[in-house]
């Protein structure tokens, strides 16, 4: 018991190091209701259940939520484990912490199975995130605790849980932004979807990381001093070691060659102003040659998850290849926590205003209800529209579903029909891809037009999934041959 007492002073001393006016009494009363309510339940470890809402909130507090927040997810397991009420938890704590819990514990409920579960889960995700994002973030600490306490589950429950987070959480944290909680929940998750390939990438980035450690130590000095004496004040810089499951996915993508993944670590320069990224990336291209092709400027050029900074791969000291990556202290809590870092708080009503000035936020609104009507006709019907359905996004981060392996013809007749005829070409995830790629839940598509080009080629038929593109593709190819037939009717 007395560690459990620690844990809970280091929850509330963690949020005052955030804010020393943080609402801890409001957190500490949601303890101690949350202990009463679970007393006597044992999590499958054999700990005290508690410790398991207490995990959530700790991790919360140390990305600096608001105490409604951290008082949500003291409280997040309450309703649907023991007898307390959501009525109970209003009458305590008010109406929004208990909208909060209400929206976790629906999240909490799924009776499906198979794929069902997946599209029901994923819909409920964007239910939930266009109603009150802050119960996704919630949701995030919850399963990342989960994760880490997997082995006392049996195997197939624990691949279940494990594929769900790396399929459906880990892509709407990077939709979000949340780089960290991204690349936590798809290391937990690597590990028991695929346990020979984690061993290999964790084997593989601990040899690659070793022998370098003194190596960037000596890079970071350099970097330092030159900084220093061109008066560039510098917040910190640091390194970064790629997380395993994105390394993963990078060595595939370069046909299993290790050796092409430059940044398996990373420099990170974090300055104050924007100026100073610039600034730095011109004095580190003086001291060292970058590689060709490897700028990339975010800042002038977001990704459309919102992540901002200056990318840029040397030759550096001993002719090493080093990426750096430079950025401003509020583009690196942008990157780490995402829509996260930027609650606002309103002092007057003392509520939290969900975030609402992104356009991807207010388009998930407008899907949402989209999405109500679709289940409205579901029911109707007795179609399920979501089966087999995955969501995909614009540059603009405009949300587009498709049927499953839909392509990226699909996606571009699916904006428009003229971008569908002229579409000549696509990236994904900013790669060049072919057409006929299958789109994956979570991906960026951007479509390559080029106006000059008559029409869709005929070819495509054999790929696209939609009726939409199928038709357009069919009537398009008539019209060009009746046109053609009468140009050179005569010889026919
Ligand atoms: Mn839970």
């Amino acid at each position: 018991m007395t560690s459990l007492k620690q844990d809970v002073e280091k929850l509330i001393q963690t949020m005052l190091d955030h804010n020393p006016k943080a609402d801890v009494d409001l957190v500490r009363l949601a303890y101690e209701f949350a202990e009463h309510a679970h007393e006597g339940q044992k999590r499958m470890s054999g700990e005290p259940y508690i410790v398991h809402p207490l995990a959530a909130a700790q991790f919360l507090a140390d990305m600096g939520a608001h105490a409604h927040i951290v008082a949500a997810a003291l409280l997040h397991d309450v309703p649907e484990d023991t007898g307390v009420t959501l009525k109970d938890i209003e009458k305590e704590f008010g109406k929004d912490i208990t909208s909060m819990v209400r929206g976790i514990t629906k999240l909490g409920t799924l009776k499906y199975r198979g794929v069902e579960r997946y599209i029901e889960n994923l819909r409920k995700m964007f239910v939930a995130m266009a109603q009150d994002v802050r119960v996704i973030l919630i949701k995030f600490a919850d399963r990342l605790h989960n994760l880490q306490t997997l082995d006392s589950l049996p195997p197939k429950k624990r691949y279940r849980i494990a594929l769900e987070s790396l399929e459906i959480f880990a892509p709407i944290a990077n939709r979000l932004g949340m780089g960290e909680i991204k690349g936590l929940l798809e290391d937990y998750s690597f590990k028991y979807v695929y346990p020979k390939e984690y061993e290999w990438v964790k084997h593989t980035r601990d040899q690659k990381t070793q022998v370098r450690e003194e190596y960037f130590n000596q890079v970071i000095k350099k970097v330092q001093y030159e900084l220093k004496k061109a008066g560039i004040e510098v917040e910190n810089i640091h390194w970064r070691k790629k997380n395993l499951y994105s390394m993963y996915e990078k060595i595939q993508r370069n046909e299993n060659d290790i050796n092409r993944v430059y940044d398996i670590i990373a420099l990170r320069i974090v300055v104050h102003h924007i100026a100073d990224c610039y600034a730095v990336l011109g004095i580190l291209h003086k001291l060292w040659k970058p590689l060709k092709g490897r700028i990339k400027d975010y800042i002038a050029q977001p990704k459309p998850n919102g992540y901002q900074s200056l990318h840029t791969t040397v030759f550096c000291m001993d002719g090493e290849i080093v990426e750096f990556q430079i950025r401003t202290v509020e583009m690196h809590e942008t990157a780490e926590y995402g829509i996260a870092a930027h609650w606002n708080y309103d002092e007057k009503t003392s509520t939290i205003l969900p975030v609402k000035e992104l356009a991807w936020v207010k388009e998930l609104a407008k899907m949402q209800k989209d999405i109500m009507k679709r289940v409205q006709d579901l029911e109707l019907l007795k179609v399920d529209f979501f089966k087999n359905r995955i969501f995909v996004f614009t540059p603009k981060g405009d949300v587009i579903d498709l049927p499953e392996d839909a392509s990226p013809v699909d996606f571009a007749y699916c904006i428009h029909t003229d971008i569908g005829n002229m579409c000549s070409g696509a990236k994904v995830n900013e790669r060049i891809v072919s057409l006929d790629t299958p789109l994956k839940n979570g991906d960026v598509v951007e479509i390559l037009i080029d106006k000059n080009r008559k029409g869709p080629s005929p070819d495509w038929i054999s790929f696209v999934k939609t009726n939409q593109a199928r038709s357009r593709i069919k009537q398009n190819t008539k019209q060009r041959l009746l046109s053609l037939n009468k140009l050179f009717g005569s010889f026919t």
